[in-house]
C-alpha cells in the first residue's frame, strides 16, 4: 500500500477509535487544532509521563517548571521574537495557495534523494549479496548527477537563508523548476516574511488594554526563571529545568495531521552548563536522546540525525531527531547548543542580574545553554504511525482476513488490559466484574461483555489494548483465566492471584526507564 494511502488510514483510524478528532468539528473545524479523544489523552499522558520521569526522576539535577502562558512582551522582544520568528511564505497566483518557501524547496530536495534511493535499491535486487553501496553512490553517473543537483541546491539555500536573500530563495524555487502541487504552475509571488506569533490584548481598553503574545516555545518561561529555580533549589552547575505546556504558532501551512498545528504542546529541557563545556554537553544530551526514543523498540533505522547546516544566530550546534513518518523521515526533537544568548538577552532587556555564582571558581558568570525541545503531538504521530499495522490473517478455509493492531508499548497503552466474560451468564460477568474491581487501582482497565470474543479481541488490538483476560468455564473450577497477547495472539492459563504481578511487570514504566 503507497504510503499515502497508510498515513490516511491512520488518520481515519485516529477519529473512528477516539484518539484524535478535528477541532470544532461541527463547524466544519478549525485549521490545524485538534482535540484527543478518550484514548488519545491517554496516550498522550503517557507520553509526557515517560518524558518527565526521564528527565526529572532519573536525574537528580533536573527539576521540573511550570510557568504561564503568558508573559511580559518584552520577553519576546528579548528572546528576538518579535523581530526574527519568521517564516519565508510565498503565494501561487493561480491556485492561490500558499507555501513556505523554504518548505517548498526541502520537499524537492526530498524528491531527488528519493529518486537516488530507488536506484540504489533496484542495484541491490540487481546485485544481491555482491553490492557494495557506498561505491554504487560514488560511481553510478545517474546517482552522482543526482547527488551533485542537491549539493549545489542546498549550497545556494543555506547561503540565501544566512543572509535572509528571499530574492534570492525565489530564484531557486524558479532555477529548479518548482511547481505548485495544486496548480502545477511556476506562476510564484515574491517571497515575504511572516510572523508566527498570536498576539491578543490584556487588560480593558478603558484601563490602556497591552498587546501581548501567546507563548510560540516554552523555553523562554524557563530562562525568565532561571534565577528563581537555581537560588531556591540550590541548584550548582550543571542543571536542567524541564517543563511541558502548550505553545502556538501562527503556522503558514499547517499539513499533515497533528504533525504542524498552530496549538499544540511542547516538552522542553534547557540545561545550564560552564561556557566552554557546552559542546560536550551538547553530544551527551544528543545520545541521550536519541536512546529515548530508541527504547521505545520501532527500530533504530527509523531514526536520524539531521545537523543544521544553517545555525541559528544564537545556537553554536543544532541537530534534529527525525524519524520516518510515513511521509517521509521529519523533525520530531531539537538539541540545539543556545550559547549565552537568552540569559544575556533577558539581563539586558530586564536590567537584573542573570548570572550564577559559581562558589568552586569564585565568580559570576552567565551561563551556556544546552536546549532539548520535542513536541507532544509529533511523538504522538510518531508513536501511533509506529504502531499501526495491518496483519494479513489466514484462515482455516484459505480465506484471509485483515487485522488493524496498534503496537503500542505496554506502559503506552491506553488501556492496559480489558476483562471479558466468554459468556454473559453462568457466573462469569461476577467474576469478571471482580477482578475488574481488584486491578483497576493499578491499571486502566477495561470491562468488555458485547459482541463474540473475536469481535471483542479485534475492538482492543484497534485501539492498543496489550493484554485481554477471558474468563471462561474453566474458571469456574480452578480459579484461572486465559491471557492473550495482542502482538502475538497467543494465549496462556494464568492463575487470577497472578494476574497483577504478571502485568505489572509487563506495562510498568520502570522496565523502559531501566533500559536508559
Ligand atoms: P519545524 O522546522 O518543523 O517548523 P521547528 O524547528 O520550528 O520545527 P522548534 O522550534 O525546534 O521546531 O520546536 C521544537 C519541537 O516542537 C519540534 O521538534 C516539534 O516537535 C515541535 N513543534 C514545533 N512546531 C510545531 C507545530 N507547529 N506543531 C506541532 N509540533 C511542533
Amino acid at each position: 500500500m503507497a504510503q499515502e494511502d497508510v498515513f490516511k488510514k491512520l488518520v481515519a483510524h485516529c477519529k473512528e477509535y477516539g484518539y484524535v478528532f478535528p477541532s470544532s468539528e461541527i463547524y466544519d473545524g478549525l485549521s490545524a487544532v485538534y482535540d484527543y479523544g478518550q484514548y488519545g489523552v491517554e496516550l498522550k499522558n503517557n507520553i509526557k509521563k515517560y518524558w518527565w520521569d526521564s528527565m526529572v526522576l532519573l536525574n537528580e539535577n533536573i527539576v521540573g517548571l511550570d510557568s504561564a502562558i503568558f508573559m511580559h512582551p518584552t520577553i519576546w522582544k528579548a528572546s528576538g521574537h518579535v523581530d526574527a520568528f519568521n517564516d519565508p511564505l510565498i503565494d501561487n497566483k493561480d491556485s492561490k495557495k500558499r507555501y513556505r518557501a523554504d518548505v517548498l524547496i526541502e520537499e524537492h530536495i526530498a524528491k531527488i534523494e528519493e529518486k537516488i534511493n530507488k536506484e540504489v535499491d533496484k542495484a541491490r535486487e540487481r546485485f544481491g549479496a555482491a553490492f557494495d553501496e557506498a561505491k554504487f553512490r560514488e560511481t553510478n553517473p545517474r546517482v552522482t548527477a543526482n547527488q551533485t543537483r542537491i549539493d549545489e541546491i542546498n549550497r545556494r539555500f543555506s547561503e540565501a537563508l544566512n543572509a535572509t536573500n528571499l530574492v534570492e530563495i525565489k530564484q531557486i524555487i524558479i532555477d529548479n523548476e518548482i511547481v505548485c502541487p495544486i496548480s502545477g504552475t511556476r506562476n510564484w509571488t515574491d517571497v515575504r516574511q511572516f510572523n508566527l506569533m498570536f498576539s491578543t490584548e490584556m487588560g480593558s481598553t478603558s484601563e490602556g488594554a497591552s498587546k501581548i503574545y501567546l507563548r510560540p516555545e516554552t523555553a523562554q518561561g524557563i530562562f525568565v526563571n532561571f534565577l528563581n529555580v537555581q537560588k531556591t533549589g540550590r541548584m550548582k552547575l550543571p542543571f536542567g529545568i524541564a517543563q511541558i505546556g502548550k505553545a502556538f504558532r501562527n503556522e503558514i501551512v499547517a499539513r499533515q495531521f497533528i504533525f504542524r498545528m498552530r496549538e499544540f504542546e511542547q516538552m522542553e529541557m534547557q540545561f545550564f552548563v560552564q561556557p566552554g563545556t557546552e559542546l560536550d554537553w551538547f553530544k551527551k544530551w544528543k545520545e541521550t536522546r536519541m536512546n529515548w526514543h530508541q527504547a521505545l523498540g520501532f527500530g533504530s533505522e527509523n531514526y536520524r540525525f539531521h545537523d543544521h547546516v544553517k545555525l541559528a544566530h544564537y545556537a553554536n550546534a543544532a541537530t534534529d531527531i527525525e524519524f520516518k513518518f510515513p511521509f517521509g523521515f521529519k523533525e520530531v526533537e531539537g538539541i540545539h547548543s543556545r550559547t549565552d544568548y537568552d540569559l544575556k538577552q533577558h539581563q539586558e532587556y530586564s536590567g537584573k542580574k542573570m548570572q550564577y555564582f559559581d562558589p568552586e571558581k569564585g565568580e559570576s558568570y552567565i551561563p551556556f545553554v544546552i536546549e532539548t525541545s520535542i513536541g507532544v503531538d509529533r511523538m504522538f504521530l510518531q508513536v501511533i504511525s509506529a504502531a499501526y499495522f495491518e496483519d494479513i490473517i489466514k484462515k482455516e478455509d484459505g480465506s484471509t482476513d485483515t487485522r488493524i493492531v496498534l503496537r503500542l508499548p505496554a506502559f503506552l497503552a491506553p488501556v492496559k488490559l480489558a476483562v471479558m466474560p466468554l459468556v454473559k451468564k453462568d457466573g462469569l460477568p461476577e467474576i469478571a466484574e471482580k477482578i475488574v474491581q481488584n486491578l483497576k487501582f493499578d491499571f486502566n482497565c477495561q470491562y468488555d461483555d458485547k459482541d463474540s470474543i473475536g469481535r471483542r479481541y479485534r475492538r482492543q488490538d484497534a485501539i492498543g489494548t496489550p493484554y485481554c483476560i477471558t474468563i471462561d468455564h474453566q474458571t469456574i473450577d480452578d480459579n484461572t483465566v486465559t491471557i492473550r497477547y495482542r502482538d502475538s495472539m497467543e494465549q496462556e492459563r494464568v492463575s487470577i492471584d497472578k494476574l497483577t504481578a504478571i502485568i505489572k511487570e509487563k506495562v510498568s514504566l520502570q522496565t523502559l526507564l531501566k533500559q536508559l
